[in-house]
């Protein structure tokens, strides 16, 4: 008989395996796991097999192909007139997944604690656990999830190694102010706390323009800021991203990447970095999110959810106190297998399952399929 401990004991599957699951079996529409359901631009698509035509096709250079790094630094220039330098400030990495895993083993030792807001993405506990650390959640509260930084204050104990934000923030769709950046700096301010600052949905902002931790000199010497070209150019099946920080970070942060991965996919990374030379291939992101928010915000208008606007991501969270008294597990069921629109309970996210009853929608989502799942909704 095999003896065998977990290091996770009670996790389980992640939520968005979980509801796409569920939505496929009972033929829902799939408003639950984040990506969409267009294709990526041609363009992008061409480049790649331009790329492996072309023979870039072996390991590529471990911290990430030199032009798709040349490529993000010079978008930090462009958009914050930030210097990263891509010689030893920039990796690009399997996804934001394994940015933030690999930020959170390169820094964290055991009996570490590291502030993580809740509702947090799924994938920041496990890894802080993985390593021996002790996650230190703060529960946010819905609807506005703001943060009060007297709280912050007080959780911060000698032990405090970092604390991680989110914004725009999965999967309330909230944003941090340039308030709250200059709060979390004056916190960290003459501490060895780092941040890590999870900024995946950069390019879909809503109204307001997003607040990266780079814009803030203090913090940008303390802070990994990770990334995912998943939700940027609609290929989440690809899994490319990166991370960035200051270089004695990001020399930690290598040492551990050249093991858990080593090297991301070639001829993606050269598409990729031929591809955002061209400026609004990003910038025109916020501007096209923003209408499917406001067409998916309109057909549900008169639906019996209670919605504040998102303000970024491609998720819209939703109250549905007035359709049923069930938690949120039990209603994204329901809503999934008999109603046949399937979402995600924001109490996955949610430190000790605390039920809110909220649900998040995707809206990534063609018109069509939004109309479609709107009809539904507002029968409710
Ligand atoms: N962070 C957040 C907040 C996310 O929503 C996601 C999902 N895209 C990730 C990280 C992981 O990104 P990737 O798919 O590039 O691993
Ligand atoms: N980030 C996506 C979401 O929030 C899902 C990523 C995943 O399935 N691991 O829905």
């Amino acid at each position: 008989m095999r003896i065998l401990t977990s290091k996770l004991p009670a996790l389980e599957t992640t939520i968005f395996a979980v509801m796409s699951a569920l939505a496929n079996k009972h033929n829902a529409i799939n408003l639950s796991q984040g990506y969409p359901n267009f294709p990526s631009d041609p363009k992008l698509m061409e480049l790649v097999n331009k790329a492996m035509k072309g023979g870039f096709n072996q390991y590529a250079h471990m911290n990430g192909e030199p032009a798709l790094r040349q490529a993000i630094a010079n978008k930090f220039e462009l958009l914050y007139d930030i210097t990263y330098h891509p010689e030893n400030e920039i990796i690009v990495t399997a996804g934001a997944t394994q940015a933030i895993y690999t930020a959170i083993t390169a820094v964290i030792h055991p009996g570490d604690e590291v502030i993580v807001f809740r509702p947090a993405y799924d994938s920041y506990v496990p890894s802080i656990e993985l390593n021996g650390g002790k996650p230190v959640s703060i529960q946010l509260s819905s609807p506005d999830y703001k943060i009060d930084w007297d709280v912050v204050r007080k959780k911060i104990t000698s032990r405090t190694r970092m604390i991680m934000i989110n914004s725009p923030h999965n999967p309330s769709g909230t944003v941090l102010s340039e308030g709250d950046l200059l709060n979390l700096q004056q916190i960290t301010s003459g501490t060895d706390i780092l941040v890590l600052s999870d900024e995946v949905y950069e390019h879909i902002i809503f109204e307001e323009s997003h607040q990266s931790v780079c814009r803030f000199p203090e913090l940008k010497t303390r802070s990994f800021i990770t990334a995912s070209f998943g939700k940027t150019f609609h290929n989440t099946g690809w899994k490319i991203g990166y991370c960035c920080g200051p270089k004695d970070l990001m020399d930690e942060f290598l040492k551990v990447h050249q093991f858990n991965v080593f090297s991301v996919n070639h001829p993606m990374q050269v598409a990729l970095a031929e591809y955002l030379k061209n400026a609004d291939h990003f910038l025109q992101l916020s501007e096209f999110y923003q209408k499917k928010r406001d067409l998916f915000l309109d057909l549900v208008g008169s639906s019996r959810f209670k919605f504040n606007p998102s303000k970024g991501t491609y998720f819209q969270a939703a109250d549905y106190s007035a359709i049923s008294t069930e938690n949120d597990m039990e209603f994204s069921r329901w809503l999934t297998v008999e109603k046949g629109v399937a979402c995600i309970p924001v109490s996955a996210f949610n430190l000790n399952k605390k039920d809110d009853h909220m649900v998040r929608f995707c809206f990534a989502k063609t018109d069509e399929t939004l109309k479609q799942a709107a009809e539904i909704l507002c029968k409710l």
